[in-house]
């Protein structure tokens, strides 16, 4: 295979090492680059890890799956509870799909895992030319090419050739804005505060994944794998309150404690405090350029999302890269990429987060009796509840994109 039909994938996130990963599966030549060095890659910050169904699928397809779950908990169930008068209203069981998937449950497994394992992966494959600590600073297209420039570990330029380039560079793509393509949407005002404690909720009747529906203070609450075992907190903060304060250990103790009272103090193992935007990019490619996960979409973490619609990106757009790139598909075909992905950005990914959070924030004590009296019912109609979990686990999402032409 000649360089020309070299894809060059920007961002070794989730994204684009399952991109690379797919791509190279399918005998297509990969660099992948990525701005991080092998020294303070595994460094980032929390972030992501609830893998639905459809999402451990394409995991297994690459081999992936069966590093993860050694490194996650299996979480067939989650909770919807009510806070204001402790009570769990709806118990939804990923069982109910045993027939739509082999795999009936969420896989708790946070992103630094997911890309430590892929990484390692990516590096052992002899079509993916990974280069750590390489930046893209620009890109052009020319009528059959794409050529990249980047800044590498020693400062200085090198210049990559490719057929095609996808940026997998999270929110700040650059081959986004340098392609002038409109991020629309908005961020919501207050940001959102994440708390990790040592302390097993499981006592107080939570399981592995709760949805806390709250008119003054919502909350969502993840358990997640150690040695230790952590539990993560998320609470919206007031957008006038700096970030100092906010993560005073005082401060997040009190804030534990209006959740849990505890005769002690939680044991605190970490926290951070980050902005909420929900955004779509206007297109998702512009000739030789495509966008996919992050950069082309971002949106509220509440219902463990984001990640797990990027890499459908991926999986989507590595098969039709591949059957371009070995002539058994012509170039239109990323205009159903951009189609499909677009409409489930919008129509499944945005929309459903924008209710999720509606729903756990409602302040109007009939809306939210009305919200919990449904959520009851749905839980406890087994037909209602599959076609729910088919939603929430993104199995619908990728369904409908298929019948998209
Ligand atoms: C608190 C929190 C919780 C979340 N929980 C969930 C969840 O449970 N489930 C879920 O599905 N999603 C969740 N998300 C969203 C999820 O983290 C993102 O959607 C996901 O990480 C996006 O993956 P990505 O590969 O597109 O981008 P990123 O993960 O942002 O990766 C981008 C990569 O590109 C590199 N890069 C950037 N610019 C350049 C450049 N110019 N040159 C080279 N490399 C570059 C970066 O260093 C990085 O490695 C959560 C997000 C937050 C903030």
């Amino acid at each position: 295979m000649v360089a020309s039909n070299r894809v060059i994938v920007v961002g070794a996130g989730p994204v684009g090492l399952c991109l690379a990963l797919a791509l190279a599966q399918r005998d297509v030549l990969v660099n992948l680059i990525e701005t991080l060095s092998d020294d303070n890659f595994l460094d980032q910050v929390p972030r992501a890890g609830s893998n639905h169904p459809a999402t451990l699928e394409l995991f297994d397809q690459i081999g992936l799956y069966d590093k993860l779950e050694p490194r996650g908990i299996v979480a067939p169930k989650f909770h919807y509870w009510d806070r204001q008068d402790g009570m769990l209203i709806a118990e939804f069981d990923h069982a109910l799909l045993k027939d739509d998937t082999r795999f009936p449950f969420v896989l708790q497994c946070e992103r630094i895992k997911i890309i430590e394992e892929a990484l390692g992966m990516a590096k052992a494959h002899p079509l993916i030319d990974v280069r750590m600590a390489t930046t893209l600073t620009s890109f052009q297209q020319a009528a059959k090419r794409v050529t990249a420039r980047a800044t590498n570990a020693t400062g200085e330029t090198e210049v990559l050739d490719g057929a095609y380039i996808v940026s997998c560079e999270g929110a700040r793509s650059i081959v986004r804005k340098d392609s002038g393509i409109e991020f629309e949407g908005f961020t919501y005002p207050e940001r959102t505060l994440n708390i990790e404690v040592a302390y097993d909720f499981r006592k107080h009747g939570y399981t592995e994944r709760n949805y806390i529906s709250d008119p003054v203070e919502y909350s969502n609450l993840f358990h997640w794998k150690g040695p230790p075992d952590r539990w993560r907190i998320h609470f919206p903060t007031d957008p006038n309150e700096d970030e100092a304060a906010l993560t005073r250990p005082a401060a997040m103790q009190a804030r534990l404690k209006r959740f849990l009272p505890l005769d002690r103090d939680f044991e605190i193992c970490g926290c951070n405090l980050y902005a909420v935007h929900q955004r779509v990019a206007q297109k998702f490619r512009v000739g030789r350029a495509i966008l996919a996960g992050d950069s082309a979409h971002v949106n509220s973490p509440i219902g463990g999302m984001g990640l797990n619609s990027g890499v459908h990106d991926a999986f989507n757009l590595a098969d039709k890269l591949a059957r371009i790139l070995h002539g058994e598909a012509s170039e239109d075909e990323l205009d159903r990429y951009e189609r499909q992905r677009r409409h489930v950005a919008v129509q499944h990914t945005q929309a459903q987060t924008i209710r999720n959070k509606r729903l756990l924030a409602e302040r109007d004590p009939a809306v939210r009796r009305r919200n919990h009296d449904e959520l009851r019912r749905t839980a406890e109609t087994p037909e209602l509840a599959r076609k729910f979990l088919l939603r929430t686990s993104l199995i619908d999402s990728l369904r409908e994109a298929e019948q998209i032409a």
